[in-house]
């Protein structure tokens, strides 16, 4: 008989932004660390299809897959601390995508006679989409987005609760994040919000078998009692979540709980305890390392914290490998467009950093502004990092201030100019439709080894010349202007072939010469984990430190 396959499914209540992602994810490394082969899978309440329109700012980051997925960012978190999970498309789904599987296959005479309802149809795709997410694994660790009480949730709830008697509650846990408030004018810590989110949970027919309780310190036991006895679990269900100074050490004050230990018993699963030695070494250098170096990351105000999830994690990787302190000091580009007092001071903040970095965008705003900084760090021998729109404006700074075309641009901001260094593809020039033309997931690129006898700045940081990077664009160098570049010194450094409609396409600008001038079409930092730093942020990590101690 195969292997009975197990479930943990992760709920939260309270309020939301308490960590339920990164929870999940640390419970899912912890099981990986015990040799369990874990998959991790988020279900997203809301009516998209999926998060790829949605606004960045009020969702987040929007993580891609190798399969061109555009996915929840807790997707980024599990990737970072499940290593040898492979993501697809399956693992991330919303109520609107469950919505649109049920009304077409109506649509196309799929329940002939039948009337359409949410218990069972929605219930049951939600079940089957779990089922196929979990299939090459032997635990899936599931997480439902929002909280309980949240009306659009209630589906998945029901499909959770009815999982349970379906797969047996030996091979089901459920696990509740809440948040457990020190009131400091009280000197006490409050368990009401958690009972109160229990009390929910319990009212559509779940009953947490482990509570993580989010407060800003440990909960003592006598806490730990009291809250089980309220919630109907034993006190040595409750856990506490402590606030950390880096996401990187929950996993190890989950341990040290025993919540693994726990999870595992309920499970019953059993197998030793696992080795978390080089995890904990790697928190060593976040939490104390050696030297530090002062990254500015130039964009747009708007742009900061969430929507570049993945990036500023893949810096603190690049720190990791260097064992230094990235400090990301934020830029604003609008303001260096604007000029005036704010546009100067934020000029004076970019000739402190030790390396700038742009990073993927879109839309016009400060886009001048961006040019400004990178026409800065070209000209003074800063360490520069362009990503996506980041490498797209280096190339426009090149063609303006080195080849001498005055108008160049890209057809995103100036669409017709006969100078748009940067353009759509040759097929995509006539469609009109934006919808669907993104380039999307995995490519493979081919990296230049040499260039006049010396190691590419790019193959220096890869050791390899085929590579596989994750995209997210529209828009590409344009290939009649190539040349021009090129005898002008800028150095296409990577390049392929498009698979389908054949066109070659630059993938990786770097300026031979230049302490560390790289950009890259593609979208390093999804790949960047903890564990194995992304190359090139090693690489430009250890260039912003070498200019920092010049
Ligand atoms: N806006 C640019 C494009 O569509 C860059 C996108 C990005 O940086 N992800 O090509």
């Amino acid at each position: 008989m195969a292997k009975q396959k197990k479930f943990i499914f992760v709920t939260g209540g309270v309020l939301s932004s308490i960590g339920k992602g990164i929870s999940a994810a640390s419970i899912g490394m912890l099981m990986e660390a015990r040799g369990i082969k874990v998959t991790m899978i988020k279900m997203d309440p809301y009516l998209n299809i999926d998060p790829g329109t949605m606004s960045p700012f009020q969702h987040g980051e929007v993580f891609v897959l190798d399969d061109g997925a555009e996915t929840d960012l807790d997707l980024g978190h599990y990737s970072r601390f499940v290593k040898d999970a492979k993501f697809s498309r399956k693992n991330s789904f919303t109520a609107g995508r469950i919505y649109d599987t049920v009304i077409r296959r109506e649509r196309a005479g799929g329940y002939l006679g039948k009337t359409i309802q949410v218990i069972p149809h929605i219930t049951d795709e939600i079940k089957a989409h779990i089922f196929a997410a979990a299939e090459d694994s032997d635990l899936a660790i599931v997480e439902v987005g929002g909280t309980v009480g949240d009306i659009e949730g209630l589906p998945f709830f029901e499909a959770i609760r009815q999982m349970k008697t379906q797969v047996g509650s030996e091979n089901c846990v459920f696990v509740h994040l809440t948040l457990v408030p020190y009131i400091p004018t009280a000197g006490e810590l409050k368990t009401k919000p958690t009972q109160h989110s229990v009390k929910e949970l319990r009212e559509i027919g779940i009953q947490p078998d482990v509570l993580l309780c989010r407060s800003d310190r440990s909960l003592p036991k006598d806490v730990k009692e009291k809250i089980g006895l309220f919630c109907n679990l034993p006190g040595d269900c409750v856990f506490s979540a402590t606030d950390a100074k880096s996401i990187y050490e929950v996993p190890l004050s989950f341990a040290d709980e025993g919540l693994d230990e726990k999870i595992v018993e309920k499970l019953k699963i059993w197998g030793g305890r696992p080795d978390l030695s080089k995890w904990k070494a790697m928190v060593a250098k976040i939490t104390d390392p050696k030297s530090e170096v002062q990254i500015g990351i130039v964009g747009k105000y708007t742009d900061w914290r969430d929507s570049y999830k993945s990036l500023s994690e893949a810096l603190v990787h690049g720190g990791v490998a260097n064992d230094a302190r990235v400090n990301m000091v934020y830029i604003d580009s609008e303001a260096i467009e604007k000029g005036g007092e704010e546009g100067k001071k934020n000029f004076e903040l970019l000739k402190t950093v030790d390396g700038v970095l742009v990073p993927g965008g879109f839309g016009e705003r400060g886009v001048e502004g961006k040019i400004q900084a990178i026409e800065y760090a070209r000209k003074n021998q800063v360490p520069y990092f362009g990503i996506c729109l980041g490498m797209q404006l280096a190339v426009i700074e090149y063609a303006r201030n080195v080849c001498g075309i005055k108008n160049a641009n890209s057809a995103e901001f100036k669409p017709g100019n006969p100078d748009n260094v940067i353009d759509l593809m040759e097929n995509q020039k006539n469609v009109k439709d934006m919808g669907g033309t993104m380039r999307l997931g995995a490519y493979n690129c081919k990296i230049l080894p040499k260039f006049q006898g010396k190691a590419t700045a790019a193959y220096t940081a890869y050791g390899k010349e085929s590579i596989s990077e994750r995209h997210r664009h529209r828009f590409e160098v344009a290939n009649p202007f190539r040349s021009k570049l090129e005898e002008k010194g800028l150095l296409i450094c990577g390049q392929t072939t498009h698979p389908e409609n054949g066109q070659d396409l630059v993938e990786m600008v770097e300026i031979p010469g230049h302490p560390w001038f790289l950009g890259c079409q593609f979208h390093p930092e999804f790949l960047s984990r903890p564990l194995a730093p992304h190359p090139l942020f090693a690489a430009f990590v250890k260039a912003s430190l070498g200019k920092a101690k010049a």
